[in-house]
């Protein structure tokens, strides 16, 4: 395990503990959460050390990658979700750019790339893991890779990052690269869960959003317009996920009560639908997605 000592957003060596939470989707191993002071980011910390992380991604369904679940129902439910997030992705990005070469960095099994490929854009991939990298390029019918370090510099008009920054230890390096790939006015888009959502503050330490080890970073949109600006981007809109408050509630209420489904959906129903209705009011969704511009140099 390491500790980190100082926020990688404003370097701030001053920190106050946040909560403490289980790996409620895996290991059930307690870990802390310590809150930046300054900035708001919260952190996984101490955090197992990065050749010991990958035993945190051992799910034999680890749902993003394999498409699998327990239950048919659940797997419908998925899928469709996952359907009608693909189509909102599309939309969101055409209302900005309309055609272009597109990389997704963690492409996972690379649906939302054979969305892309489908309306006429030039897919690139990114996917560290290799089972499911393989499946990807089998549907997109391409090589993908396994790093953005290979990738040249200058060359996508649009990079995304669906829910993967949280999962990344070196945030500020990534970035920097993201940006180098990008063209002059490039556009990239992050989502990632907002721990100060309405679901988050309901579930407390057994909130699905935290993922803890998997998620090493938890941003608000404080933090994470401070990393954008920190790294030479103009942020430009926050987009909500509506779809998350109603997943991650789910998950949250599958933790709390692993044997009553039915009632489940009905609670994951009802805190989804009072999150989005209270972030209308703080546009504090359950996850949000930030679009930004590459500043001039
Ligand atoms: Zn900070």
């Amino acid at each position: 395990m390491e500790e980190v000592l100082s926020c990688p957003v404003c370097n701030s060596v001053n920190f106050e503990i946040h909560l403490k939470c289980h790996d409620h989707a895996l290991t059930n191993e307690l870990f802390t959460l310590k809150q930046c002071t300054q900035c708001s980011l919260v952190i996984t910390s101490p955090r197992p050390v990065e050749n010991d992380l990958s035993r945190y991604y051992n799910f034999s369904n680890y749902i993003s990658h394999t498409g699998k679940t327990d239950s048919p129902f659940t797997s419908w439910l998925y899928k469709s979700a996952r359907s009608i997030m693909l189509q909102r992705k599309y939309s969101i990005i055409r209302k900005v750019c309309s055609n272009g070469r597109i990389l997704d960095v963690g492409c996972g099994t690379g649906e939302f790339l054979n969305t892309m490929q489908n309306r006429g854009w030039e897919v690139v991939g990114v996917e560290p893991s290799s089972a499911a990298r393989t499946k990807a390029e089998t549907l997109l019918k391409k090589q993908l890779f396994s790093a953005v370090d290979v990738l040249p510099e200058d060359s996508y008009d649009v990079i995304t990052l669906w829910h993967v920054l949280e999962h990344i230890a070196e945030i500020n390096e990534v970035i920097a690269k993201v940006r180098g790939l990008l063209k002059p006015k490039g556009l990239l888009f992050i989502a990632v869960p907002n721990y100060q959502a309405y679901d988050a503050q309901k579930y407390g330490n057994t909130w699905a959003g935290y993922d803890v080890p998997r998620h090493l970073w938890h941003f608000t949109k404080n933090s994470m317009i401070r990393f954008l600006e920190n790294n030479q981007f103009k942020p430009l809109h926050i987009i909500p996920m509506k779809l998350d408050a109603y997943y991650v509630s789910l998950l949250s209420e599958k933790f709390l009560n692993p044997d009553k489904p039915v009632t489940n959906y009905l609670r994951a129903l009802y805190s989804g639908a009072l999150s989005n209705f209270k972030a209308r009011k703080t546009s504090n969704y359950s996850s949000l997605i930030f679009l930004a511009q590459v500043k001039p140099e």
